[in-house]
């Protein structure tokens, strides 16, 4: 019991930490304080959740994904959060529509616009880079803001046996109590009352 309580913990801080240096990355040493408090938000709900573990293990397996260059994409209200985003799970920008200099992490929020993707791309930056429009304007109450936290993501087929055995590995203990995972033929051979967070697509992938 207390084995699996630490390991719990661990797997928390060890997120925190990707979190930290994706943010730094993308927002630079100093993000302003909405991006924080968005995050740090989001971060209480998914914990409250009881989801914070799961999100680590995805992430593990969506870099194991990306370096095999294999297609992913998570479905629905996934989108609007920005935890996922930052961790590379999600693709688009939940955050209000900006325009956003990728040398000096500079942000000029963009009021009164719906979508960032409406925004011209002829905008430079104080320091002359051309600045890039983004952001979706996307609540993350969609995702997380619901009693059952619900992540659904579309893989290849063909990857069923090698992604029942990730799991496998990451929950034994907890016999995938919190994971469903489809087979190819799209049934449920996990059962869950809070996550599904695989489902592998009825297209063939080569
Ligand atoms: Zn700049």
């Amino acid at each position: 019991m207390l084995f699996s309580v630490v390991t719990k913990e661990s797997k928390k801080v060890k997120l925190k930490r990707i979190l930290r240096m994706r943010m730094q990355e993308k927002y630079g040493l100093c993000p302003e304080d909405y991006i924080c408090d968005r995050l740090e938000e989001e971060w209480r709900a998914v914990d409250s959740l009881g989801l914070l573990e799961h999100v680590w293990v995805l992430e593990k397996l969506v870099q194991w994904l990306k370096r095999k260059q294999y297609p992913f994409w998570a479905r629905g209200t996934a989108s609007s959060s920005l935890l996922l985003y930052l961790l590379g799970i999600t693709r688009a920008n939940p955050l209000p529509p900006h325009y956003y200099c990728p040398y000096c992490k500079n942000i000029l929020w963009m009021i009164g616009c719906k979508d960032g993707f409406d925004l011209s791309d002829a905008q430079l930056c104080k320091d002359k880079t051309a600045m890039i429009n983004d952001g979706h304007d996307l609540p993350w109450q969609s995702v997380w803001g619901v009693k059952k936290g619900y992540l659904e993501i579309d893989m290849p087929k063909q990857l069923y046996g090698i992604i029942s055995r990730y799991y496998s590995i990451h929950y034994s203990r907890q016999k995938y109590k919190d994971i469903d995972i489809l087979n190819p033929a799209g049934e449920k051979t996990v059962r869950s009352p809070k996550l599904r967070i695989c489902r592998i697509i009825y297209i063939d992938y080569h």
